[in-house]
């Protein structure tokens, strides 16, 4: 690692992973340090906006953001990092990409196109298929599950939609009451909700329009969803020096300082983390704010002791959309709301503009 302040010399910060903490850190950092971004994908996209946009694709125009309209001095990699070592990133292309500090925001992956323009076709292409079907199956019922049931709910009313989810209840990350609520709320809008029961993997892929559940019944549909959450972002890191890091399910174990435990110069944030709290976006955003900050300082040649520390939620707050204007919200001592309160909070830009304005873009502009 070269010293802080030697004669024309810049530490060289990698971030790998471009997504809600990662894009935010290469950010703020991007003028105090030599920075890389090592991101599967060429675009930063704004995951709690993916539902309103396969019911309206020309929204993904404002949440679908290349990396480079909001990071002006930063080198970006658009492949898979594959590999680490304790001096270098690997990718996928084939680069080998030095580092002095090191921040993993591999959050969760998705197996998504690697421009905007194949993205937005993407979207168009559900949407598409959503308009075609008379009826439509949504395989799980959490808030991914649940936010597409509302958005299709209210879109297109005359749809037949199924959602079914494994668990007793939907949305398992928040209390019964607010569970209860949405449950209520869906079969309002007509909505078929199926509890208790999977739906056969192998039956979604044969593309029969005929679905079987593990209750023994037939589900009918011209197209299906599935919304059973992603995988988290850290098998690249299984056979290299991290891999001891890797807590039983698979996230980095971090020091109260979002440092990787037993390493001084690579720091983790977002969901990738084992932070004892609920994984969300304005969490992840936290993270990076502390981080940079850490970063900040050791970047100048700071002294460690002067870093901030990072104290986990305590108590969820969670907004899950319930189409364009409603939402149910679930705050501190498991008070819930449902309804167009939570929705004039989240539904209509879904922070859309509030995450352009964080990333120093116009949150109107396309
Ligand atoms: C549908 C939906 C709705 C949500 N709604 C909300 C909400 O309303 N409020 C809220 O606070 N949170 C919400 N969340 C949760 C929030 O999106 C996540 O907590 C947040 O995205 C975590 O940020 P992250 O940076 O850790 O990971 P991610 O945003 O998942 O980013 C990870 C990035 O790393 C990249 N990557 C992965 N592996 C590699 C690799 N090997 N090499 C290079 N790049 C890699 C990925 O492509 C991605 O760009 C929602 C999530 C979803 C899916």
């Amino acid at each position: 690692m070269a010293a802080a302040g030697e004669e024309g010399w810049r530490q060289r910060l990698v971030v790998v992973g471009g997504g809600v903490a990662g894009a935010l850190v290469a950010k703020s950092l991007q003028f105090d340090s030599d920075v890389t971004l090592i991101d599967s994908k060429e675009y930063f996209e704004i995951p709690w906006a993916e539902l309103r946009t396969m019911v309206e694709p020309s929204f993904g125009k404002r949440t679908v953001i290349n990396h480079e309209d909001y990071l002006n001095n930063v080198r970006i990699i658009a492949s898979k990092a594959v590999n680490i070592s304790s001096t270098d990133v690997y990718t996928e292309d084939g680069c080998q990409v030095p580092y002095d500090y090191l921040v993993i925001a591999t959050g969760h992956l998705d197996h998504v196109p690697k421009t905007k323009p194949e993205r937005l076709n993407q979207y168009q292409s559900e949407y598409e298929k959503i308009k075609a079907a008379r009826s439509i199956l949504i395989v799980g019922g959490g808030p991914t599950g649940v936010e597409l049931a509302g958005e299709i709910a209210v879109d297109f009313p005359d749809k037949k939609v199924t959602l079914v989810h494994s668990g007793p209840r939907l949305m398992e990350f928040i209390g019964p009451n607010a569970s209860n609520k949405t449950l209520d709320w869906l079969r309002a809008k007509g909505v078929e909700v199926k509890l208790e029961r999977s739906v056969n993997l192998q039956s979604l892929s044969a593309g029969s329009g005929k679905y079987q559940t593990s209750a023994g019944e037939m589900i009918e549909a011209d197209c299906h969803f599935l919304c059973i959450g992603k995988p988290l972002g850290s098998s690249w890191l299984k056979g290299t020096t991290l891999e001891a890091n890797l807590d039983k399910n698979g996230r980095l174990m971090v020091d109260e300082h979002l440092r990787v435990k037993g390493h001084k110069n690579i720091f983790a944030i977002g969901d990738i983390t084992d932070i004892q709290e609920i994984k969300q976006g304005f969490l992840a955003q936290q993270h990076a704010s502390k981080a940079a900050k850490n970063l900040q300082i050791l970047l100048a040649g700071g002294n460690e002791s002067k870093m901030v520390t990072y104290k986990p939620f305590g108590s969820a707050v969670a907004i899950v959309s319930l189409g364009r204007k409603e939402g149910v919200a679930q705050f501190p001592f498991s008070i819930t709301m449902i309804g167009r309160v939570p929705g004039m909070i989240k539904s209509k830009d879904l922070f859309v503009g509030k995450t352009r304005k964080q990333l120093g873009l116009d949150p109107n502009g396309v």
